[in-house]
């Protein structure tokens, strides 16, 4: 079985200097699983301390619950990294076969269809039948390519957030291509999951499709790819979000937004892996500030003190939660006290776990969550938003 002194032949606690932890609890304090789940990332520190190779660490199963939203390692006056310590007995776990089986069909069929959900290569331009949206194969050349994403491109409703940009595009006229079927998997989970080999692959099969392209910028639909873009892939071009587009589109005068329209009472909820991560924190604001009739409000808990929706570090494919409520929906909750018609949020995984919450409390009728993009293009093109 694999130990973790394996890695760089040095113990846990040498690897990430957890000599100098100052058992402040900071890191704890901040993250948003410590209340339901048993990860404590203070104790799990100290505990690769006192033991005398940190080796017990890996019987450990609450590594699972950490969603590698990184608000510990943004906490930690000594600049030590809890949430790469959780990435680390990930992967040696991983090694020694010891993975949740739902997480494990996730990545064998990333491996095998290029895609987490499941789904054959051949339907990833599905969602895309019936209407404009540019492709490599009829148009390569393009000021930039549209990542489209895996979720975006086979989830029933986060489709709505690839159908409404490929839309708001075509209307602004925006130059873009897509990668249409040769798109693969960014990799993203998979690593934050601990899947060094698999993120390795799926990166190589992504950057020899933008090494044989020339475009000046890759625009993401979602944070977590634009992320691992930004932080694992070492592109040497821009790469953005699809808000930061918008936002500079709105501020040009250059989406038709429709008229008057009923005034909807709207509620951010900033991704972890767009703000907290990538200190994207305006931009979303401004294109919802720029789209007639909403009213733009602030949870209590926005922006770096966002709280995380739980879907990310590969939990959207692991079953069990912890007990109590969700981060999700206490969200929802919270919105629906704050008097809020709409949650407004930005990423394919939020938007999922948004939606789940709202079933999940039975508060249909009371809120409904969009993405941004779809807000967007419901008032260039009219729609049951505000109804
Ligand atoms: S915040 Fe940093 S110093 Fe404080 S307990 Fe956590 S890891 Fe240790
Ligand atoms: S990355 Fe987030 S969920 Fe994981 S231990 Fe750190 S604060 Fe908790």
């Amino acid at each position: 079985m694999p130990k973790l002194s394996d890695i760089e032949g040095v113990t846990l606690a040498e690897r990430f200097e957890l000599a100098a932890c100052l058992q402040c609890g900071r890191c704890t304090g901040g993250c948003p699983m410590s209340i339901r789940s048993p990860l404590n990332s203070r104790k799990f520190l100290y505990e690769s301390l006192i033991r005398e190779d940190g080796e017990a660490l890996l019987e450990r199963e609450e590594v699972w619950d950490c969603t590698s939203c990184r608000t510990c390692s943004s906490r930690c006056p000594r600049e030590l990294d809890p949430a790469m310590v959780m990435r680390a007995v990930r992967t040696v776990k991983i090694e020694g076969g010891r993975i949740p089986k739902t997480l494990m069909d996730a990545m064998e069929s990333s491996l095998k269809h290029g895609n987490p959900w499941g789904r054959s290569r051949m339907k990833r331009t599905a969602w895309a039948e019936g209407i404009t949206v540019n492709s490599i194969e009829e148009d390569a050349e393009s000021e930039r390519l549209w990542f489209v994403g895996c979720t975006p491109a086979y989830d029933p409703r986060a489709m709505g957030m690839a159908k409404a940009l490929a839309r708001i595009f075509e209307v602004a006229g925006v130059d873009y291509t897509t990668l249409g079927s040769e798109e693969v998997c960014c990799g993203s989970e998979m690593l934050r999951a601990g899947e060094e080999g698999l993120f390795e692959e799926l990166s190589e099969v992504n950057k020899e499709n933008f090494a044989e392209l020339e475009f000046a910028e890759v625009v993401a639909t979602s944070p977590h790819c634009m992320n691992t873009f930004i932080a694992d892939y070492g592109l040497d071009i821009p790469v953005t979000h699809y808000t930061q587009l918008l936002a500079a589109l709105a501020a040009e005068g250059k989406l038709p937004f429709g008229g008057e329209s009923e005034e909807v009472k709207v509620a951010f909820h900033d991704p972890c892996y767009l703000g907290k991560q990538n200190s994207i924190y305006d931009a979303p604001r401004n294109v919802l500030k720029a789209v007639p009739g909403v009213e733009l409000v602030e949870f209590a808990r926005s922006r770096e003190r966002s709280l995380c929706c739980e879907g990310g570090g590969g939990r959207m494919w692991i079953e069990g939660m912890g007990e109590g409520e969700r981060n999700a929906q206490i969200r929802v909750r919270d919105a629906i006290e704050m008097g809020v018609d709409v949650i407004a949020t930005a990423c394919p995984f939020c938007l999922l776990t948004l939606e789940d919450a709202v079933k999940t409390t039975g508060s249909e009728g009371k809120i409904r969550i969009f993405d941004i993009a779809e807000i967007v293009v419901n008032s260039i093109d009219g729609s049951e938003r505000s109804e």
